[in-house]
C-alpha cells in the first residue's frame, strides 16, 4: 500500500531521506505482525523491489536464483553484488530480471520457492520465512534459514573477517 522510491527520484542511491519514506510503512508492518515490507514497484505496483534497507534474492527448487533487475527505484547494494558473484562463482544462474508478485506466489503454490533472502551491509543475509501478499501467506522453507542462505552468510562474512580466502579482491588492507 505504500511506496517506497518514485520513478526518475532518489530510491536508487544511499540518501537519508530514502529512509524517510519507509517509515509509516514499516510501523504499519510491524502493527501487523511484520518485520518488513517488499515494496513493489511504485508506478504499476506489479513488480517487487526490496524492502525498506535490503535488496530481495530467492532460489527456486531448479537453483535459479532470481532478483528484481534494478531499475531505478532500486537501489543496487553491494552486499546484492558480492551474493550474485559468489553464486555465479558456485555455478548458480542467476537472473536479475524483473519479477512480479504474482510470479513469486505462483512459483510457492507450484512448489518451487526453495529460499529467500534480504541482503545489505548490516545483517549481511536476513532469511525471509514469509511473505503476505493480500491476505495470501507464502511459508518459505518451513520459517527456518535455508542451507544456501547459511552457506552465502557463512561465505560472506568469512572472506569480511578474514577467515575465509578472498579469490573476488574484494578485502582491502586499511592504514
Ligand atoms: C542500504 C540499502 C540496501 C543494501 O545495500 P548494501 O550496499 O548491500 O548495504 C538495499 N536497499 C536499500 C533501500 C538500502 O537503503
Amino acid at each position: 500500500d505504500f511506496d517506497r522510491a518514485a520513478p526518475h527520484g532518489t530510491g536508487h542511491v544511499k540518501a537519508g531521506l530514502n529512509y524517510a519514506m519507509s517509515l509509516h510503512a514499516h510501523e504499519v508492518a510491524h502493527a501487523n505482525g511484520f518485520d518488513e515490507n517488499m515494496f513493489l514497484d511504485p508506478a504499476t505496483r506489479t513488480y517487487v523491489e526490496e524492502t525498506g534497507g535490503a535488496n530481495f534474492l530467492f532460489v527456486t527448487k531448479d537453483g535459479e536464483v532470481v532478483t528484481p533487475a534494478l531499475v531505478g527505484s532500486i537501489l543496487g547494494g553491494i552486499t546484492r553484488m558480492s551474493i550474485i558473484e559468489l553464486l555465479q562463482s558456485k555455478g548458480y544462474k542467476v537472473s536479475e530480471r524483473r519479477l512480479s508478485i504474482d510470479e513469486l506466489v505462483e512459483a510457492f503454490k507450484a512448489g518451487k520457492l526453495e529460499e529467500a533472502w534480504g541482503t545489505g551491509t548490516a545483517a549481511v543475509i536476513s532469511p525471509v520465512g514469509e511473505l503476505c501478499y493480500k491476505g495470501e501467506e507464502v511459508l518459505i522453507n518451513d520459517f527456518k534459514t535455508g542451507e544456501l542462505t547459511q552457506k552465502l552468510y557463512d561465505t560472506l562474512t568469512g572472506i569480511q573477517w578474514g577467515k575465509l580466502p578472498d579469490k573476488f579482491n574484494w578485502i582491502h588492507k586499511v592504514k
